[in-house]
């Protein structure tokens, strides 16, 4: 659509970054909204058509330029890997920082690719007629919290951190001194944000998004186009919607429109009529998990 950028959305924990595909222009982007390159620390390519990678080139050599030391993950189609050492090679500029190249699989279970204290990153496959892949982050489930009123002076430390690491604490002929249910408070169930990059509509992809708080899944054309969005290996907005629905999801992006829509509304609509609860990924705002 007119006015619209090419796919690059940036996955923010704490005070880190991850992003998830890099179309054309991407840095500008991340620099005219102020946020930080420095901070990515992953970059997840879901398939190699260039509105979702041809922005990667630039950005690399930016975050090279700004004496970037930091170690980068790379999670993209293994054929990424040979065009990179291509420019390397042809522009005789090797990475000021490390590259950590994760290669995505077409396998039909979900697989962990990437983990650090905040984050982990799950790959599923897509079906979109070159090799493509949707990506599953999972915020890592906060540690369990003490009750304050159970807690006295001089309690012991070491009984603390088993208690929030969830285990029961005995003294040493083996009697029950605190018990995790009673001492400290559950934590909230980890976050989950799931993208689905370009697909056609496939019942099975719910296996991998069961539940998931926050679903992005394009939606190119309208129903009224839904053979063409078939054929072109794309979805339409009332599929995007089934498979939130199907998924028991919380809430669904949606975006990755066809220039033919001038006006979007109309898929908003549509896809509102299966999934209430959608709203279509607008350039540069942020939405929380
Ligand atoms: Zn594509
Ligand atoms: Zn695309």
């Amino acid at each position: 659509m007119q006015g619209r950028h090419p796919s690059a959305q940036l996955v923010a924990a704490e005070s880190a970054g991850y992003l998830i595909d890099c179309g054309e222009g991407t840095q500008y982007v991340l620099r005219d909204l102020k946020l930080g390159i420095s901070k990515i620390r992953a970059i997840c390519i879901s398939h190699l058509h260039g509105d979702h990678y041809y922005g990667l080139f630039g950005l690399l050599d930016t975050m090279a330029l700004t004496g970037r030391k930091a170690p980068l993950y790379l999670i993209a189609p293994e054929n990424l890997r040979g065009i990179l050492l291509e420019i390397g090679r042809s522009t005789q500029t090797p990475p000021s920082f490390p590259v950590h190249f994760i290669g995505t699989s077409l396998a039909d279970t979900g697989l962990n690719v990437y983990t650090d204290e905040l984050i982990s990153i799950e790959t599923f496959p897509l079906d979109h007629g070159v090799h493509c892949t949707g990506f599953l982050f999972r915020a890592h489930r906060p540690a369990r919290s003490m009750r304050k009123e159970k807690l006295f002076a001089g309690f012991p430390y070491a009984a603390i951190r088993m208690l929030k690491e969830g285990k029961d604490v005995y003294d040493d002929g083996g009697r029950l001194l605190y018990r995790v249910s009673e001492y400290t408070i559950e934590p909230a169930p980890a976050r989950t944000y799931a993208y689905c990059s370009d697909t056609v509509y496939s019942p099975s992809l719910t296996g991998y998004l069961k539940g998931v708080n926050l679903l992005y899944h394009e939606a190119t054309f309208g129903s009224e186009l839904e053979a063409k969005a078939h054929a072109r290996g794309h979805s339409t907005a009332a599929q995007a919607a089934l498979t939130a629905a199907e998924a028991k999801a919380e809430r669904l992006l949606i975006g990755h429109f066809s220039s033919r829509y001038s006006d979007i509304s109309p898929l908003l609509e549509e896809a509102r009529q299966v999934f209430p609860e959608t709203y279509y990924a607008e350039e540069g705002v942020t939405f929380q998990v």
